[in-house]
């Protein structure tokens, strides 16, 4: 069984005595950012010169400074800027201005499993993430609850790592759901295979031949639309408050032989075979040197692939459907005409 920690395992008073830079004012920069302000925390807010972030981050009456500036002031650094950019901005801007004895925070292990970033050993490493996106972490906080957080230490320079990471957890109210104990190894590759052969990768490609099938078969396009993708939050509502079994109590017993049957047609043994060459890729660090060669390069192959993604025949079926609905008003406000703010 994981190691859970709640709020009584932590001491908010230690991050209380920090200066805390968070680096980056994006989906998770501007949660923990204010959580912490809220919880009584110092924070200051670091960015790169003329970002578009800054005019968000000083409307909160947040102190904002550039990078440098936050880091050099700072006793723990939270590196809350895209994984893609942040050896980039370590070697720059933060490392040259770190404090002999500051610790480094990170929100996902990627920087550190695949070596982009090596700190020295005069520094506490570890990571607090939440499981849930940035705008999620701030709306529970403000109900007065939180986003489960992962929790791991990767590198104990203090001895009192683990009591500074659990206060950081509580200060952004991770802790009032749990705190899970892991590893940066362990956080890494399961987040990278879980998005990419399940969350993100599996569910999309498998909800755009689920369209493509329908479609092809002549039947109506915004018919397909909510049999293969509207009706998905349901049953995944279902799975997130009971696990598949409760989904499979909640509907039909038509859906759920269906289920049984066909399932694992589509889903075949060579499924999993595919998997586990993903896995593979992830654990090696193919995956890693193929994502930051791109982007290195401008993310050509990324925008590409976007821009792709974005012209499936299911996309603006879903757009013209969706302003009828009229749940349709979509609590997080950032996402608009395929970008997301
Ligand atoms: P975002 O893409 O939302 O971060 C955007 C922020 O980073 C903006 O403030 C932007 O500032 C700044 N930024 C972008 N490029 C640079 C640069 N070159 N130099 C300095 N600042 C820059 O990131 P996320 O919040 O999605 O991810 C942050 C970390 O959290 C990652 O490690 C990610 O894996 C992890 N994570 C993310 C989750 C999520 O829900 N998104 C969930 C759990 C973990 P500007 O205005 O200047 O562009
Ligand atoms: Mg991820
Ligand atoms: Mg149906």
């Amino acid at each position: 069984m994981a190691e859970l920690f709640y709020d009584d395992d932590a001491d908010l008073s230690i991050i209380q005595s920090k200066k805390v830079a968070i680096v980056g004012y994006g989906s998770q920069g501007h949660a923990h950012a204010l959580n912490l302000r809220d919880s009584g925390v110092d924070v200051v807010v670091g960015l790169r010169e003329g970002s578009a972030s800054r005019a968000k981050a000083e409307e909160q009456g947040l102190a904002v400074a550039t990078v440098a500036e936050a880091v050099k002031a700072a006793d723990v650094v939270m590196i809350l800027a895209p994984d893609q950019v942040q050896r980039g901005l370590y070697a720059a801007d933060i490392e040259p201005n770190l404090k002999d004895d500051a610790a480094l925070l990170f929100a996902h292990g990627f920087n550190i499993r695949f070596g982009y970033i090596k700190p020295g050993t005069g520094h506490d490493v570890a990571m607090v993430a939440p499981k849930g996106p940035g705008h999620t972490v701030r709306r529970e906080y403000e109900a007065g609850r939180g986003v489960p957080v992962i929790v791991a230490v990767e590198q104990d320079a203090s001895g009192q790592a683990w009591d500074l990471a659990l206060s950081y957890a509580k200060a952004i109210g991770g802790l009032r759901a749990a705190g899970i104990k892991t590893t940066f190894t362990e956080e890494t590759e399961t987040d990278l295979f879980g998005e990419q052969a399940v969350l993100c990768g599996g569910v999309s490609q498998l909800i755009q031949y689920g369209f493509e099938t329908l479609t092809e078969a002549g039947y109506q396009p915004e018919v397909a639309y909510f049999e293969v993708l509207h009706e998905l939050k349901l049953i995944v509502d279902l799975m997130w408050e009971g696990g598949i079994s409760k989904q499979r109590w909640s509907v039909s017993d038509t859906a759920e032989y269906g289920d049984y049957v066909s399932g694992p047609r589509v889903i075949d043994a060579h499924v999993k075979e595919n998997m586990k060459a993903v896995l593979a890729d992830v654990q090696s660090g193919a995956f890693a040197d193929r994502f930051i060669k791109d982007q290195d390069a401008g993310g050509p192959e990324f925008k590409e692939l976007r821009a792709k993604g974005e012209q499936h025949a299911i996309e603006p079926v879903g757009r013209e459907l969706r302003k009828l609905f009229a749940w349709s008003s979509a609590p997080d406000a950032d996402y608009v005409d395929g970008q997301v703010g």
